[in-house]
Formats: C-alpha cells, sequence, structure tokens
C-alpha cells in the first residue's frame, strides 16, 4: 500500500529537524532546498568576516540524512503550491503531497528600497558572506595603494546598518580584524583612521534584550573602537555611503544590511494571510487555517503559542516548530487530536567579538567572558558534523590566543 507522502519545503532548522523527527513513521519524505547543504546561519558572520570558511558551517543535505531510509532529497526551487491538486510547483516538476510542511526561512528586507542591496548586501546565505568578505578584505587593499587621504579614510570606514543579534557580531568581528588581525600586515594602513560605526534607528542595540545588557553589549562594543549611532535610521544608500534621518552622512566604502527581515514568499504562494514582514499567520497548530495537512514553520510563520507567547524568529524556535509539525503529522495519521504549540525560552545569546557575548535566560543575565564561554559552547554545540565542531573549536582557539583568521580570501568579482 502507498504510504502518505509528506513534503519539506527548506532544510534549514525548521525542515531538517521535522525530517529527522519522521525518522521512524510510516510514511514517506521528499526533502527540497533550492541549495545542496544545510546553512548554520548563526556562524554566517564568521565567513563574512574571514574567521571561518563557508564548509566549516554548511553540511550536503544529502550526507545528513544519508541513513534515514524514508527520506528522498531534491534539490530543486519552490515556485509556487498547488493547494487544490495538493503539489508542490518547482522550476522542473511538480510534487504531489499528503502533508506540506513548509519551511522556507526568510531574507533581508530593505524596506521598499531594494536598490540599496547592491551597495549594502544583507547577510543570509554564503554568497552573500563570501562578497561581503570580499569587499572588507578589498577596502584595505585599496586603502593601502590609494594616494588620496579621502579616499583612504572612506575606504576604512565600515557602517553596518542594524543593531541585532547579527549587526553587533559583524561590527565586532570587523573591528577586532581591522584593529587587531591585519594591521601588521600592511605598511600604509594607520588602525587611527579605520573607522566601524553601527547605526541603529531605534534608541538601543540588542532590543529583545533587557536594557542592561544592551547597554553592556554597547560598552563592549565601545572597547573594540565600535561607534554605536543609535535613533539613526537610514534615509538613501549609494556606492558612496550612507544618509541619515539626523541630516548626517557617512562616506563609506562597505556597508553591511543587517536590519530588516521579510519571510519567504510562502504566503505568496498559499494565498495566506500574512503580518508586516511577509510571514504567515498560522494557528497554534502551526496549521494553515482551513487546513489539516498545511504546517508552516521557523521564520516563514508568524505564531503565537497556546500561551500567548509570540514566538521569535531564531532557530530553536524554529527546530521547536520542525519537530512539532512532524509530530502533529504522526498524530493526525493515528487520528488524534491535534495538540496546540507551546514554544520553550532556553535563552537569548549574542556574541561581541572573540572574547565577549551577553546571555539573556530569563531568571538570569551574564555578560563577558563567561556569556562568550557559553556562547561558543552552544554555536559548537549544534553545529552538524563532528568534524565541523572540532575544526571550529581549534579555530577560536587560534583566533583567541592570536587574532589570526584563516580564511582572508578574495574570490569573487567586481561584478
Ligand atoms: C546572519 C544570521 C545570524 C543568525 N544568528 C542567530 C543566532 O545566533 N541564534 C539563533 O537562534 N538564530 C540566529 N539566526 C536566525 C536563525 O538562523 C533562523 O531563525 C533560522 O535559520 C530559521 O530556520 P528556518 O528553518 O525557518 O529557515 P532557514 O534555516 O533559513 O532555512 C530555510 C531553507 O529554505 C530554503 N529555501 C528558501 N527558499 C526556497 C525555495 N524557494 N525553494 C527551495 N528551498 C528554499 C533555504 O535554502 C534554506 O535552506 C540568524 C540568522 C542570520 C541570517
Amino acid at each position: 500500500m502507498k504510504r502518505p507522502q509528506v513534503v519539506i519545503l527548506g532544510a534549514g532548522f525548521g525542515g531538517l529537524t521535522a525530517a529527522k523527527t519522521l525518522r521512524r513513521a510510516p510514511v514517506d519524505v521528499i526533502l527540497l532546498d533550492r541549495h545542496n547543504y544545510h546553512l548554520f546561519q548563526p556562524l554566517l558572520y564568521q565567513v563574512a568576516t574571514a574567521g571561518l570558511s563557508p564548509a566549516q558551517i554548511a553540511s550536503p543535505i544529502r550526507r545528513i540524512v544519508s541513513r534515514q531510509k524514508n527520506i528522498t532529497v531534491f534539490m530543486d526551487k519552490v515556485v509556487d503550491i498547488d493547494q487544490s491538486r495538493r503539489e508542490v510547483v518547482t522550476s522542473e516538476r511538480r510534487i504531489p503531497f499528503d502533508y506540506l510542511i513548509v519551511a522556507t526561512g526568510a531574507r533581508h528586507a530593505y524596506f521598499g528600497n531594494d536598490h540599496w542591496e547592491k551597495f549594502a548586501p544583507g547577510l543570509k546565505k554564503i554568497d552573500e558572506a563570501t562578497e561581503i568578505r570580499r569587499r572588507i578584505l578589498l577596502a584595505f587593499e585599496k586603502a593601502e595603494t590609494t594616494v588620496d587621504e579621502s579616499e583612504r579614510r572612506r575606504l576604512l570606514t565600515f557602517v553596518v546598518v542594524g543593531g541585532g543579534p547579527t549587526g553587533v557580531e559583524m561590527a565586532g568581528a570587523v573591528a577586532e580584524l581591522a584593529h587587531r588581525t591585519i594591521v601588521g600586515d600592511f605598511r600604509r594602513i594607520d588602525p587611527a583612521l579605520t573607522k566601524i560605526i553601527l547605526v541603529e534607528a531605534g534608541n538601543r542595540i540588542l532590543t529583545s534584550f533587557p536594557e542592561r545588557l544592551s547597554a553592556s553589549a554597547a560598552r563592549q562594543l565601545a572597547q573594540l573602537n565600535v561607534t554605536t549611532m543609535t535613533g539613526a535610521a537610514v534615509t538613501s544608500c549609494d556606492e558612496h555611503g550612507i544618509s541619515l534621518n539626523n541630516g548626517s552622512r557617512i562616506e563609506a566604502a562597505t556597508i553591511v544590511w543587517a536590519a530588516g527581515v521579510m519571510a519567504s514568499p510562502a504566503g505568496k504562494w498559499l494565498d495566506a494571510a500574512c503580518d508586516r514582514a511577509g510571514r504567515v499567520i498560522v494557528d497554534a497548530t502551526l496549521r494553515l487555517p482551513g487546513s489539516d495537512n498545511i504546517f508552516v514553520i521557523g521564520d516563514t510563520a508568524a505564531v503565537t503559542d497556546s500561551r500567548g507567547v509570540v514566538v521569535p524568529g531564531i532557530a530553536p524556535a524554529a527546530k521547536q516548530m520542525g519537530r512539532f509539525a512532524a509530530l502533529a503529522i504522526i498524530a493526525h495519521l493515528n487520528n488524534k487530536t491535534p495538540e496546540m504549540f507551546r514554544y520553550r525560552n532556553y535563552g537569548n545569546l549574542a556574541t561581541i567579538g572573540r572574547k565577549a557575548a551577553v546571555a539573556d535566560f530569563g531568571r538570569f543575565t551574564l555578560s563577558g567572558f563567561l556569556a562568550w564561554l557559553i556562547w561558543g559552547f552552544v554555536h559548537i554545540w549544534f553545529l552538524i558534523g563532528f568534524r565541523n565542531r572540532l575544526i571550529v573549536f581549534l579555530d577560536w582557539i587560534m583566533a583567541y590566543l592570536t587574532f589570526a583568521r584563516g580564511a582572508r580570501l578574495i574570490t569573487g568579482s567586481e561584478n
């Protein structure tokens, strides 16, 4: 007898967890992703700042699930979902489903100014991280050779837009790269000229953390010579720099965008109601309203859990939703009534440079080196593959002792 077919769109944190949870279920699973690898996004900023190389934070999806016989992996791009025929439409084919889990994540948003992207790339994919790395390293190379002082100043000014965890992590890592790692390797670059500016529209950085930790993060950034500008929204962005709502202008050759998030176009594919960030609004069973076989999870979903908690767009939440959706499918096959999703908050972490971090565990908070040790342990623990864990661990020890960065490669081309 033909077994029910579960199609999972996206092999990120949510989709992969759902697929693994179905390993003993009497179903056939199709796991579909536009890439052939699962990406550990929390460490993407380290690729962008030459600390790690791409293969250290990405693992082939086929390898991860190779022992799970009920999974078939397709590398393909979803372009639509035909609900009436119960089919996923990709650029290559139509794939029928009995159950569907949509876990296609999110992208950065430019708040209606998509043309800024070429001046200020965001950090979501490996290609974007290596492009940012190229721009940062190239700026130093050009600064070494230019004879024009004001151009050298512009080349040595790095702006990070957005004071959330990614922006804070980027700014701290660029500061250490600029002020510690590379300076001895250049003859004409004056470290005092290198400026790293973190621009945040709100009145403080790390708004998802308690105020005390935001203030601590700002202090730790200042110790790394990062200038934090709050209450400053970008009004325009071009190849020479950015303008701000306070009328000021920052001339900078490298701008990194870490300011906004927009969900994947799943809402359009499903013709579903979405929130302002384009996330599909689902109920606490994580199902599309009116459907009993379509689940939307992770960064693509806007969820308020059974206790009224708004579920954040972070990796642990996506994993919990992935597991929940898979168990809900198994329960549905057994004619059991659906349960309600309940988010468990295990804490919130953000790192600042190579030896400081802030951590919010609800009942208590930490900042500084101890928080960084916890951050490091958690990230190594959740990386996929023993080899990646070992290599990242060794790289971090080297970076801690020597400031060395093993992936200082300029790849790709100007266009
Ligand atoms: C730079 C950065 C740093 C972060 N740091 C942290 C952190 O420190 N801690 C934390 O908890 N969270 C962090 N996050 C957030 C976390 O990574 C996300 O919340 C998490 O990845 C969401 O999981 P997901 O499964 O919903 O989506 P994702 O993990 O983004 O996976 C989506 C998958 O869908 C695939 N896909 C997308 N569109 C299509 C399509 N059309 N067709 C086929 N496949 C498609 C993608 O290739 C991808 O594999 C960070 C995110 C970023 C970008």
